[in-house]
């Protein structure tokens, strides 16, 4: 698969909106670093054993909690199948990444652009 820029190949089509198509998309899971912060139920969610192996907490006020990074994808995100792209804390995700929903116009983005756009905006 050949990787654009900071991201994936371009997907196209509609995904399914049951979600069908992310493990093998995961596209919106391709950004930068300090994309995917927590609040404190994210973390109460996640736990402190998954807190230390894939997230970050900032020193610098204040204090903000991220997923860590590998290159240009989150850490949570299974690369060891290619072509399948499973989180590997999925069921304890944070809302950050609940509100990327399969079919929603960041969904779309990502998929157009092979990673996760300027469409969907975090509330800090
Ligand atoms: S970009 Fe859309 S289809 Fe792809 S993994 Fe994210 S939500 Fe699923
Ligand atoms: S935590 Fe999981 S769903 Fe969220 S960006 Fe990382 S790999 Fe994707």
């Amino acid at each position: 698969m050949s990787a654009a820029a900071g991201g994936l190949a371009p997907v196209a089509g509609e995904p399914d909106p049951g979600g069908a198509d992310c493990v093998g998309c995961g596209r919106c899971c391709h950004h930068g670093p300090r994309t995917v912060h927590f609040l404190e139920a994210d973390e109460a969610r996640m736990g402190p054993r998954l807190l230390e192996m894939y997230t970050d907490l900032e020193v610098k006020p204040p204090g903000w909690r991220f997923m860590k990074n590998e290159g240009s994808r989150c850490a949570g995100l299974d690369v060891s199948v290619e072509g399948r792209f499973p989180c590997k804390v999925y069921e304890v995700r944070p809302e950050d990444c609940r509100i990327v929903e399969p079919g929603s116009e960041a969904c779309l983005e990502a998929r157009r652009l092979g990673k996760l756009g300027g469409s969907v905006v975090f509330r800090r």
